[in-house]
C-alpha cells in the first residue's frame, strides 16, 4: 500500500476537495457493519483498452478522459477508506489504442514479454479479471501472452478449447473460475475468512468477429446456460459470495446466445453481484432504461446490485456490499452501486480532472508510452495520392474513398457464412472535415506518401464503429436523395448560385461507394436538412447503377456505415435502426488503421462513381479552405476554377456544371 503514498497523493486530496468532493458524497455507503457483519468494497475497471497514460494517441496529445493511471488514483482513495476491498477487471485490455496495435504490430508478444496493460494492473494490484471480446482480435498465441504476464487470475468460463457433454466438461481456455481466500474484518474488528468465487463470461459473437483466428480453435457457449452449469459447482467447493465478471451489456431479458446477457445472468441464483461493460457506458446511470429487470437509478440488475465503469479508465464502478454471518455461511444483507468518473465536462465543454495520474503507473510503463509515440509519429503505409477534403462536397474524394474501402473491405469478411453472404456490398461515408462552421482551416489534409497513425484521425474524426444494414434498392436511392440535401436548387443557365446549404452539416454527406449515380441540382432536394421530407416527388439521384445495370426498387444490399448512421442518426431513409443487421465490435478508425497497416500502400483513387448531372450554361460557387488551391489543378472529373476570396478566410471557387 506504500506506492499509493507520496506527493501525488496530496495533490490529489487537494483535488477531491474541491471538484472531486461531491461526487463522492453523492453515493456514501451508509449501512454500517457491526459485530458479524462486513462491508466488502468491490471495485472494476472495464474496458480499458490499453488506455494506461491519459493520451489521446490518434490526437497525439493529453487528454484527461481517460486511463487506468488516472482510475488508479481512486482505487488507491478507497483502499484509504475501506478495510475489505477487492479490485476486478471486466476485459478488453489488450487491444483498442495505438499503443494496443503497436505491441501487436509492431513490438509483438513473444512468451515471457510484458504487455503495457498487464505491467499497469500488476502495479495497481488486481485481485481477478475477465476476457473481453477485443482480447481475441490479435490471436490466441498473443492474448496467451499477454495474460501469462500478470500476478492476478483470469477467468473466463464460456470459450473452451474442447467441448465436453456439458460445460463442466469442457476444457476452457482459461480457468472457468476462481475461489479466493480473503480475510474481512467485522464491525468489532474480528476477522473472518471469506471465500469470494469469481467467474468471467465474454460474448458468444467473438466467434463471428474473430472467426480468422478462432474458427477450429475455440468453441463458446451461452453465458446464461454457463452460469447455471458452474455456479453450483463453486457453491459446492465453498464460495461464500460469488461476483460474475460479465464483459456483456446491459440488454435483453431473455434469449439464447445473447451477446449482452447480463440481465439474465443476474437473475442466475446464486451470483451476488454482476461487474457490467462491453457497452462503454456508465451504470448505474440515465441511459439505460427502467425495466422490471433493471433499476438504472439504483444499480441493480433483477434487484442485484450491477456495475458499469464507463471505457478507457474514465470511470471506477464500485459495488458495496454488507455481509452477515450466521452460522458460518455470509449472504447480503444490503449493498449499494456507484461510479466515479476520473472528469467531468463544465457547461462550457471544457473538461476538468478531478483525480491525477498515479506516478507510479506512468513510471512502469512510460518505456511503452515513448515507443508507442514514435509509432503513431512514424510511418505505417503509404498513399499513392493526397487525402485532403477540400474538393469533398463536389466530387468523388480520396479521403471519402478510403474510409469507404476499408469499411467494404472489413464488412465483406464479416458477411462470410452469414445469410447475408452474396448480396452486393455498398459502403457510405462523408466528409467529417469539410470546413463549415470549423473554419477555413478545418479540412482533412495528409499529403501523398507516408501515412502515420496519427493521420488517421484525420481521416476519420469520431470514435464511430461499424455497422452493416440491408436495404432495397428503394432506399439506397432514397439515402442518396437525403445526401443531396447538401445543395442549393440551381436554375439551368444561370451562373453564381452558392452550392452548397450552409444549414446542411458535411458529415450527413454520404457518398456511397460500389454504385455510381449523378446528382441533378436543377431539381429541388427531396429532403430538407434535417431529412425532414420536404418534395415527395423531387427525384435528383439519376442513373443510380449497380454494375452498369438500373437500381430497381426491389434490389437489395448490405451498406456499410456507422452506429450513428445506422441508428437513426441525420434521420436518413433505410437507418432508423430497423435494418441493422451486424453490429461490429470495431471502430471505424480501427478498421482503416487495420487496412492500411495489412496493404501497405493504399490507392485511395477515388473513382469518379458520384458526379453532378450535366447543366449547360451553369456555373455555380463554393467556398473551400484556401489550401485548395494547391490541389485544384489535380481535380479531373470536376471542372473547377479559383474564383477569388469568400468569407471568413475562405477562397471561392467557381463549378462549370
Ligand atoms: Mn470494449
Ligand atoms: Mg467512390
Amino acid at each position: 500500500m506504500s506506492r499509493l503514498k507520496g506527493p501525488a497523493m496530496s495533490r490529489r486530496t487537494f483535488l477531491s476537495t474541491t471538484a472531486g468532493a461531491s461526487l463522492i458524497a453523492l453515493h456514501p455507503f451508509s449501512a454500517h457493519a457491526s459485530a458479524g457483519q462486513a462491508h466488502l468494497r468491490i471495485m472494476e475497471t472495464t474496458d480499458l483498452h490499453v488506455h494506461v497514460w491519459p493520451y489521446d494517441y490518434y490526437g497525439d496529445r493529453a487528454v484527461d478522459t481517460v486511463g487506468l493511471a488516472r482510475t488508479a488514483a481512486h482505487i488507491a482513495d478507497i483502499r484509504a477508506e475501506a478495510s475489505n476491498s477487492m479490485l476486478l477487471d471486466n476485459g478488453d485490455l489488450i487491444q483498442g489504442n495505438p499503443m494496443g496495435d503497436y505491441i501487436a504490430y509492431e513490438r509483438g508478444m513473444k512468451p515471457g514479454d510484458m504487455h503495457p496493460i498487464i505491467e499497469a494492473m500488476n502495479v495497481v494490484g488486481f485481485d481477478a479479471a475477465t476476457i473481453g471480446n477485443h482480447e481475441f482480435n490479435y490471436g490466441l498465441e498473443f492474448l496467451m501472452n499477454s495474460t501469462a504476464g500478470s500476478n492476478f487470475p483470469f477467468v473466463l468460463a464460456n470459450v473452451a478449447t474442447a467441448q465436453g457433454a456439458g460445460p463442466r466438461d469442457d476444457t476452457t481456455l482459461f480457468q472457468p473460475y476462481v475461489i479466493l481466500d480473503r480475510m474481512v474484518v467485522d464491525g468489532s474488528g474480528n476477522e473472518h475468512a471469506l471465500k469470494v468465487g469469481i467467474i468471467g463470461f465474454t460474448p458468444p459473437q467473438i466467434m463471428n468477429w474473430d472467426r480468422k483466428h478462432l474458427e477450429g480453435n475455440v468453441e463458446v457457449r451461452d453465458i446464461v446456460a454457463t452460469a447455471e452449469a458452474f455456479v453450483p459447482q463453486m457453491k459446492e467447493a465453498g464460495a461464500d459470495i460469488i461476483i460474475a465478471l460479465s464483459h456483456s451489456g446491459i440488454g435483453p431479458e431473455e434469449g439464447e446466445m445473447l451477446e449482452n446477457a447480463s440481465v439474465p445472468l443476474a437473475a442466475v441464483e446464486g451470483i451476488d453481484a454482476i461487474m457490467t461493460g462491453h457497452h462503454h457506458l456508465v451504470f448505474p446511470g440515465p441511459r439505460y432504461e427502467t425495466t422490471s429487470a433493471v433499476d438504472p437509478e439504483k444499480g441493480t440488475l433483477h434487484g442485484k446490485p450491477a456495475v458499469m465503469g464507463g471505457f478507457w479508465g474514465s470511470h471506477l464502478g464500485v459495488i458495496d456490499l454488507l455481509l452477515e454471518n450466521e452460522g458460518g455461511a455470509w449472504r447480503v444483507v444490503s449493498h449499494e452501486s456507484a461510479t466515479r468518473p476520473i472528469s467531468k465536462r463544465n457547461e462550457d465543454r471544457s473538461i476538468t480532472a478531478l483525480v491525477e495520474s498515479q506516478p507510479e503507473v506512468l513510471e512502469a510503463t512510460k518505456d511503452d508510452h515513448a515507443e508507442t509515440l514514435a509509432y503513431v509519429r512514424r510511418a505505417v503505409g503509404k498513399t499513392a495520392a493526397p487525402l485532403h477534403s477540400y474538393f469533398a462536397l463536389v466530387a468523388d474524394d480520396p479521403s471519402v474513398q478510403i474510409v469507404s474501402i476499408a469499411q467494404k473491405w472489413y464488412i465483406e469478411e464479416m458477411m462470410k457464412g452469414t445469410e447475408h453472404e452474396g448480396l452486393p456490398i455498398l459502403s457510405a461515408a462523408a466528409p467529417f472535415k469539410a470546413g463549415g462552421r470549423g473554419g477555413p482551416e478545418y479540412y482533412t489534409d495528409v499529403p501523398a506518401g507516408d501515412v502515420a497513425i496519427k493521420n488517421v484521425a484525420d481521416l476519420y474524426l469520431y470514435p464511430n464503429t461499424v455497422r452493416a444494414v440491408r436495404i432495397s434498392g428503394a432506399e439506397v436511392k432514397d439515402w442518396l436523395e437525403r445526401s443531396a440535401g447538401m445543395f442549393n436548387q440551381v436554375e439551368p443557365g444561370t451562373d453564381g448560385t452558392a452550392l452548397l446549404n450552409p444549414a446542411f452539416p458535411s458529415y450527413n454527406f454520404d457518398v456511397m461507394d460500389g454504385v455510381t449515380y449523378e446528382i441533378d441540382l436543377s431539381q429541388p432536394s427531396k429532403y430538407g436538412p434535417k431529412g425532414e421530407l420536404e418534395n415527395p416527388d423531387a427525384n435528383r439521384i439519376k442513373n443510380l447503377a449497380y454494375n452498369g445495370q438500373p437500381v430497381t426498387d426491389d434490389m437489395e444490399f448490405v451498406v456499410a456505415t456507422n452506429n450513428y448512421r445506422a441508428s437513426g442518426g441525420g434521420d436518413f431513409p433505410g437507418a432508423d435502426g430497423s435494418t441493422v443487421i451486424f453490429e461490429a465490435p470495431d471502430t471505424n478508425r480501427d478498421v482503416i488503421v487495420r487496412y492500411i497497416v495489412e496493404q501497405g500502400t493504399i490507392q485511395p483513387s477515388a473513382d469518379a462513381n458520384w458526379t453532378f448531372a450535366p447543366l449547360p450554361d451553369t456555373s455555380v460557387v463554393f467556398e473551400t479552405g484556401p489550401k485548395a488551391a494547391d490541389y485544384v489543378d489535380d481535380l479531373k472529373s470536376v471542372d473547377v476554377t479559383p474564383a477569388g476570396d469568400g468569407a471568413d478566410g475562405f477562397a471561392l471557387f467557381r463549378l462549370n456544371l
